[in-house]
C-alpha cells in the first residue's frame, strides 16, 4: 500500500516536473519566437496535461500558464506593442482561465462520477447495465458475487444467455417503455446452475434525444427469503394438518374477559378456588365470554357445529352443568393464579343435549394480554369413564363378595357374638321373672335386670348391625370418618376371633388424628381382612408372643396411616407379590383378599404395602388414607 502510494507519488512528481519544463520551453519559444502569442494556446495543453493529478495542480497550472505567458508578452514587446499583440495577449489569457475552469469543472465531475461509481460497488444488490440488445456493459461487485461471473467474464456478453432467464417479455418492456422503469422478481441462474430469486428494479436508459440506449438494474437476493417463507408455510400447513386431524378437540380461544371477571370479584380473604367453588354464577359468566378464534374438526365434532367457521366467534363450551361449573372454576382459578397452564375433568352438554365427560387442558399461548390467547384441548372420556364404572361396579361386587365370604369365615365368632348377648338377654328376664314372682317383689332388681336386658340387646342389635353392614350391596359413599371409630368396629368383629386363637389384639390410635375421607364399610374390609390374615398365619402356634397390632399415625404428608402388625411367620416372599390376584400360599385361600384390600385403598386416593418386620418376626401390611375428599380444601385450610 505505502510501497503504491510512493510510486503514484513519484509518477506526479516526474509529471510535474515534465510539465513545468514543457511549459518554461513554451515561455521561451513565445517569447523569442515571431508567433505573436499564438503559440501561448501550447500552455492550454499543459493545464489539460496536468488535469488529472487534482484541482490544486489546475489552478496551479493556469496561475503559472498566466503568469508566463504574461512575461512572454511582455519581454516580446519592450520596444513597444500594436493594438493587435495587446488584443491576442487578452485571448490567451481569457483561453488560459476557460481552460482553467473547464478542466476544474472535469475534475470534479468526473470525481462525482467516481464516488458513484464507488458506491454501485459497495452495495451488495447487484447493478447491471445493458444496452438496448442486452449486451452488459457495466457488471458491479455485488453481480459477481451473486451469479457467480466475474465482470471480465460478463461485460460483453448477452444478460438473458448468461444468465438464463427471459429477456425482456412484451410485458416488462412495454411497462418500461411507457413508465421508464419496472419492478418485479425475476428468476436468474448462477453460474453453478442453482436458480436464483431476485426482486428487481429496472430503469430505461436514454440519450438526450429520449432514445432508448438500453437498462440500468438493481436486484436483491430473494432466494433465503423465499425458501424460509416456504419452509414456514410447509412447516405451518404441518402443524395445521397436525391440529385439524388430532384425534381430540382443540381450540384457540380469547380468556382475556373470563379471567378478568373471576379475578374482579375474588375477595382477598379466601383463596380464589374457594371462592370461585362457591360461586357458579361467576363462573357461568365469565366462561359466556369465552369465545372460539379458532378450531379443529374434532372440536366440530364435539360441539355438533357443523363447520370450522360457524365454530369461529361462537362460544359453544357452557359452564350449565355442576361438574362443569366445578371443573371450569378450578381452571379459571389455576389460570389467575398465573398457571401457565390447568387441567380439569369436568362434564358438559352438547347442542344435541348428549352429555359428555371431558377432559379439559387450557393453556396459555405466548401472544396478547394475560388470557388472550389460550389452546383449549378437551379430550373425550365419556366412553372411558363409562368402562372405568363398569369396572368399579364389577369390583364392588368382587369386595363385596369377599366381605361375604370374610363373614362367612367370621361366621362362627359372630354367632358367638350375638348368642352371649342373647343368652344374658334371656338369664335377665327369668331372674327379672323370678323377682316379680316373689311375694314382695324387689322392684330395684327387676329394675337392674331390665337394664341390663336392654344393654345386652343393644349389643347384639350393634354385632347385627355390623355384619348387616358389612354384608350389604352398596355404592361406596365417601365421607369425613374418625379413625379410632373404624378400628373399634373392626375390633369388635374380629376381637372375638383372634381371642379364640390365642392372639392378643390390641390398638394404638394417636392423639388429634384428623378425620379420613373414606369408605366407612370398605375401611372396615380392609382392617378385618388384614387382622384374618394375621390370625391365619398364627394359627399355628409357635411358642412365642402371638399379638396383633393396629397402629394409627398421622404422615408427615397429611394422610393418615394405617397399620396391622403381627408377630407371626411373616410373608414367606417378603411381601413383594401379595398383591397380585390369585396370589395364595393357603390350601384352601383364593389369593383375592389383598388384591382386593389394594384395589379398595387406592380407588380411595390412598396407598397399601406389604413388608416383614426388619429383624422382629412377623408381617406387616400399611395403608394411607387421605384427609381431603377429592379437591376439596382440608377445613384447617380454609380462612373465615
Ligand atoms: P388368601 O388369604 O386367600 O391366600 P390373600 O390375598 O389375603 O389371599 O393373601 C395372599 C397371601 O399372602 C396368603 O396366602 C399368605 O401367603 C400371605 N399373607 C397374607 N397376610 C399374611 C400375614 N399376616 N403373614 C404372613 N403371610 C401373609
Amino acid at each position: 500500500m505505502i510501497g503504491k502510494r510512493i510510486v503514484v507519488g513519484a509518477s506526479i512528481g516526474l509529471a510535474l516536473t515534465i510539465a513545468t519544463g514543457i511549459e518554461l520551453a513554451i515561455c521561451a519559444f513565445d517569447t523569442l519566437a515571431p508567433f505573436e502569442g499564438a503559440v501561448s494556446l501550447l500552455y492550454l495543453a499543459v493545464i489539460l496535461l496536468v488535469a488529472p493529478f487534482g484541482r490544486r495542480y489546475v489552478l496551479a497550472a493556469g496561475a503559472v500558464t498566466a503568469a508566463l505567458a504574461t512575461q512572454s508578452f511582455v519581454m516580446g514587446h519592450l520596444d513597444g506593442m500594436a493594438g493587435s499583440a495587446l488584443l491576442g495577449y487578452g485571448v490567451s489569457l481569457a483561453a488560459i482561465a476557460i481552460t482553467t475552469l473547464l478542466s476544474l469543472r472535469d475534475r470534479f465531475i468526473r470525481t462525482t462520477l467516481g464516488e458513484q461509481a464507488r458506491i454501485l460497488e459497495l452495495t451488495h444488490d447487484t447493478v447491471i447495465i445493458r444496452d438496448p440488445d442486452d449486451v452488459i456493459l457495466y457488471w458491479n461487485d455485488g453481480a459477481q458475487e451473486l451469479y457467480g461471473w466475474t465482470r471480465e467474464e460478463a461485460v460483453g456478453r448477452v444478460c438473458s444467455d448468461l444468465l438464463m432467464c427471459e429477456f425482456p417479455s412484451a410485458e416488462v418492456r412495454s411497462t418500461l417503455h411507457a413508465d421508464g422503469q419496472w419492478s418485479g422478481e425475476i428468476i436468474r441462474t448462477h453460474r453453478d446452475g442453482t436458480r436464483i430469486v431476485l426482486a428487481s428494479r429496472w430503469l430505461a436508459r436514454r440519450d438526450p434525444t429520449g432514445r432508448a440506449i438500453g437498462v440500468i438494474e438493481s436486484s436483491a437476493d430473494l432466494t433465503e427469503l423465499r425458501r424460509a417463507d416456504l419452509e414456514r408455510r410447509v412447516s405451518e400447513q404441518r402443524y395445521r394438518t397436525m391440529f385439524d386431524l388430532a384425534g381430540f378437540a382443540a381450540w384457540e380461544s380469547d380468556w382475556s374477559t373470563a379471567l378478568r371477571i373471576a379475578a374482579d370479584g375474588s375477595p382477598a380473604h379466601l383463596p380464589i378456588d374457594v371462592w370461585l367453588a362457591g360461586r357458579p354464577d361467576i363462573v357461568e359468566r365469565a366462561i359466556a365470554g369465552a369465545v372460539v378464534r379458532d378450531g379443529n374438526q374434532a372440536a366440530v365434532d364435539l360441539f355438533e357445529t357443523g363447520t370450522v367457521e360457524k365454530l369461529i366467534g361462537s362460544n359453544p363450551c357452557r359452564a350449565n352443568l355442576p361438574e362443569a361449573r366445578a371443573g371450569f372454576a378450578r381452571i379459571l382459578a389455576a389460570l389467575t393464579r398465573g398457571a401457565h397452564m390447568a387441567e380439569s375433568e369436568t362434564r358438559i352438554v352438547t347442542p344435541s343435549g348428549r352429555v359428555a365427560d371431558i377432559v379439559l387442558r387450557v393453556t396459555q399461548l405466548p401472544e396478547g394480554e394475560r388470557g388472550s390467547h389460550v389452546l383449549v384441548m378437551a379430550f373425550d372420556v365419556t366412553e372411558r369413564n363409562e368402562a372405568r364404572a363398569r369396572i368399579e361396579q364389577a369390583s364392588a361386587e368382587l369386595a363385596h363378595a369377599a366381605r361375604v365370604s370374610m363373614l362367612g369365615l367370621l361366621s362362627a365368632s359372630i354367632a358367638h357374638e350375638v348368642n352371649q348377648p342373647l343368652t344374658a338377654i334371656v338369664n335377665f328376664a327369668k331372674s327379672g321373672q323370678r323377682w316379680l314372682g316373689r311375694a314382695d317383689p324387689d322392684l330395684g332388681e327387676v329394675q337392674r335386670c331390665f337394664e341390663r336386658i336392654t344393654s345386652n340387646g343393644t349389643r347384639a342389635a350393634d354385632v347385627i348391625g355390623r355384619v348387616r353392614s358389612l354384608a350389604r350391596k352398596e355404592a361406596p359413599q365417601v365421607e369425613l370418618l374418625d379413625v379410632a371409630e373404624l378400628a373399634d368396629d373392626a375390633m369388635e368383629l374380629i376381637q372375638r376371633e383372634a381371642r379364640g386363637a390365642g392372639i392378643t389384639l390390641t390398638q394404638t390410635i394417636e392423639g388429634g388424628l384428623p378425620r379420613v375421607c373414606a369408605d366407612r364399610v370398605q375401611v372396615q374390609q380392609v382392617l378385618v381382612n388384614l387382622v384374618m390374615n394375621s390370625i391365619q398365619a398364627m394359627r399355628e402356634p409357635t411358642g412365642g408372643e402371638r399379638a396383633i397390632q393396629i397402629r394409627a399415625t398421622h404422615q408427615s404428608d397429611g394422610m393418615v396411616q394405617l397399620a396391622v402388625r403381627d408377630s407371626g411367620p411373616g410373608f414367606t416372599d417378603g411381601g413383594a407379590h401379595v398383591f397380585e390376584p390369585f396370589f395364595t400360599t393357603k390350601v384352601d385361600g383364593m389369593g383375592m383378599g389383598l388384591s382386593i384390600c389394594r384395589s379398595i385403598i387406592e380407588a380411595q386416593g390412598g396407598q397399601i404395602s406389604a413388608s416383614n418386620n426388619g429383624g422382629e418376626p412377623g408381617a406387616q401390611v400399611i395403608f394411607t388414607l387421605p384427609v381431603v375428599c377429592g379437591d376439596r380444601i382440608p377445613e384447617s385450610e380454609i380462612k373465615p
